[in-house]
């Protein structure tokens, strides 16, 4: 089956995501093949930022969210490092500042939308204000539980407006947190990473995947689809989202447009 049919989240569909095995790979195996079969998708993607670029009539927004090492990082470095940075804008959400969090909490990611003939990368987004929000009670119920809809009408209007907004969830284990957290404690040269809130966090695991549930739920949507990513092993995952990105930016049929000039009437001196 098509990767990205297969897990992309129907809309409307209830979520269970332990339904969903993190270690998936879609009969998939690791190797060669399957590298080679990433790294062209990779390429691909490069020509079609060109093309999107030039066209100049649409802009990909790529959402990454995920649990604490869940592979944010990596994801966005692996399957954007063949894309050209001019025709690349990333963004990355962190915990609100007082201006930001004096404004709706759609104004500081409206900003950062990419224009026309750009990709942009959110590592962490809007999203972080019905997860991280909700898990915590950082507002009233009545707050969050209104921004399902805020959202949706949200990327209703970047669609309408020639944004095209892709959404992945990458979804790892407990056990394979735990992995990585260790990993990183063990590297010198990674172990910046680690904070106490990612330890505390992991206490509230299972409210995270009831939040991410609802989310998945809710906001999947025919303009701005969710995927749930099997990321446990990461280079099924990059497998995954680089097909995803290449197929989405495919449907869009973009054509480069014609020259300005008759290049058979050019004159050369
Ligand atoms: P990191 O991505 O590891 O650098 O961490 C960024 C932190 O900012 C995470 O703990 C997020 O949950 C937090 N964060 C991002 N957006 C929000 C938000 N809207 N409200 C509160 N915390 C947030
Ligand atoms: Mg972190």
């Amino acid at each position: 089956m098509n990767i990205r049919k297969a897990l992309l989240v129907k809309p409307g569909a209830k979520v269970k995501l332990s339904d969903y095995d993190p270690d998936d790979t879609l009969g998939h195996k690791k190797g060669e093949h399957t590298d080679a079969k990433t790294d062209k998708a990779c390429g691909r993607l490069d020509s079609l930022q060109y093309l999107l670029y030039a066209e100049k009539k649409h802009a990909l927004l790529a959402i990454f969210q995920a649990l604490d090492a869940g592979g944010k990082d990596g994801t966005i470095r692996h399957v954007m490092s063949g894309i050209n940075p001019q025709g690349c804008v990333v963004a990355s959400f962190k915990q609100p500042s007082p201006e930001e969090m004096a404004h709706d909490f759609l104004w500081r990611v409206h900003k950062v939308v990419p224009p026309l003939g750009i990709v942009g990368v959110f590592n962490r987004s809007h999203y972080e204000d019905v997860l991280v929000v909700r898990v915590h009670n950082l507002v009233p119920k009545e707050i969050w539980s209104a921004r399902y809809d805020q959202i949706n009408s949200f990327e209703q209007t970047l669609s309408a407006n020639g944004v095209t907004v892709v959404k992945f969830f990458l979804h790892i284990s407990k056990e394979e947190q735990k992995k990585r957290f260790i990993e990183r404690i063990d590297d010198p040269d990674r172990r910046w990473k680690i904070s106490q809130s990612d330890f505390m966090e992991r206490k509230f695991w299972d409210d995270y995947i009831k939040a991410y549930e609802e989310v998945l739920r809710r906001c999947s949507t025919q303009e701005a689809p969710w995927y749930v990513i099997p990321a446990n092993k990461k280079w099924f995952r990059n497998f995954a989202v680089s097909r995803i990105l290449v197929e989405t930016l495919e449907d869009l049929k973009m054509k480069y447009p014609k020259p300005t000039v008759d290049v058979k009437d050019l004159k050369w001196k």
